[in-house]
């Protein structure tokens, strides 16, 4: 049987940025509620851990020095620094107060559970918080501002191990990808709607690596209606066949669900089943898995599919009904979808040679 750890704090969800921010810590304290609210840390293969803040000196493992200072100097409130210069202000990445201490405390909860994992306490550890996978060296960017999954690889390969990243948000993760486009010691794919589309614009199946790291960057892009069966077929094709040749020691995987068909910031259209199918293929493809969050910006949506998710990771099987202490909070239904989106023959037809033209190229420049 699988042994699970799920990494979880209440202050990761004290702070945020800011009430109009699609980002809302309420993500995530509705996610621990509702597995609490099942009792799924109670077995003995399910452990909830907690969160410690990173050190300056672990997030300099990707971070420069100066960026780590700004961000710490900006959330006191100082004016030492200019925050646009590192891409901070309205929209996006608003500086907030406890910026730092929230922030750092989202990289520490990745680095426990990395420890978690290569110490062999755990098959799988959940950093439900992470997956920020946009942030660079310094600075901001598409609400990330530690990016705790580059720190976190950059802590494995010091470690000597080798590092498949799968990553898949709707978004492309370029954060990540840029972080190791030019070394073979990190095989990262990414699977996203098209940068045709949405932010960041990136993570063409044209980007491949640079150097040493040529054919070790992945990107699958998928054109909006995506649906379930269209999008397993393409990560079917792709991610098992890559991961397996490179034989990464440990997988790291984030598991944004903004791929789902309710989500308001993206035009892809996964229900649960095809969101915990790709979990399940994750899962199956890792003896050591550090399961990284995300994006995902309709709040039951995030509770009930990364609930899912450390079901698949722990083996538990959650009953469909939502239970009563949090249906009474926050409404009651089923935990998983029983309905599929809508889409028009037209649309599914170009998402699918869209896909199907992805996974040919890829094929290809990779002779998979
Ligand atoms: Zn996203």
């Amino acid at each position: 049987m699988t042994k699970a750890a799920f990494i979880c704090s209440p202050d990761l969800w004290q702070r945020g940025h800011g009430a109009t921010h699609p980002l809302k810590p309420e993500r995530l304290q509705r996610t621990y509620e509702l597995l609490a609210a099942y009792d799924a840390f109670d077995s003995r293969e399910s452990m909830l851990v907690q969160s410690r803040q990173a050190a300056p000196e672990e997030l300099g493992l990707f971070h420069t020095e100066e960026y780590v200072e700004v961000v710490r100097s900006l959330s006191q409130g100082e004016r030492r620094f200019n925050p646009r210069r590192y891409n901070f202000g309205p929209g996006d990445n608003p500086v907030f107060p406890e910026m730092y201490e929230t922030e750092a405390l989202k990289v520490g909860a990745t680095l426990v559970a990395a420890e978690l994992v290569t110490s062999d306490r755990v098959d799988v550890a959940f950093s439900f918080s992470g997956g920020l996978h946009h942030a660079g060296p310094a600075h901001a960017s598409g609400f990330c501002v530690f990016n705790d999954a580059a720190v976190a690889i950059h802590w494995l390969l010091q470690k000597g191990l080798r590092v498949a990243y799968v990553d898949i948000d709707a978004h492309h993760g370029d954060g990540v990808q840029n972080a190791f486009y030019e070394t073979d010691r990190v095989l990262t794919i990414s699977l996203h709607e098209t940068g045709l589309y949405l932010f960041p614009g990136t993570g063409f199946v044209e980007e491949m690596g640079r150097g040493a790291g040529r054919g070790y960057a992945v990107n699958l892009p998928f054109a909006p209606y995506t649906d379930d069966e269209i999008y397993l077929w393409a990560f079917e094709e792709i991610v098992p066949p890559l991961v397996r040749r490179f034989q990464p020691d440990v997988v790291v995987s984030q598991l944004g669900v903004d791929t789902h068909y309710q989500d308001p910031l993206t035009h892809l259209c996964l229900t649960t089943s095809g969101y915990v199918a790709a979990v399940t293929a994750i899962k199956e493809l890792a003896s050591r898995w550090l399961a990284l969050g995300g994006g995902g910006y309709d709040v039951g949506v995030v509770a009930q599919a990364w609930t899912l998710a450390y079901g698949v990771m722990s083996g538990q099987e959650f009953p469909d009904h939502l239970p009563l202490t949090y249906a009474e909070k926050y409404g009651g239904g089923s935990l998983r979808n029983h309905e599929e989106p809508r889409i028009s023959s037209e649309l599914r037809e170009q998402a699918r040679r869209y896909a199907e033209a992805g996974v040919a190229a890829l094929k290809r420049a990779l002779e998979i």
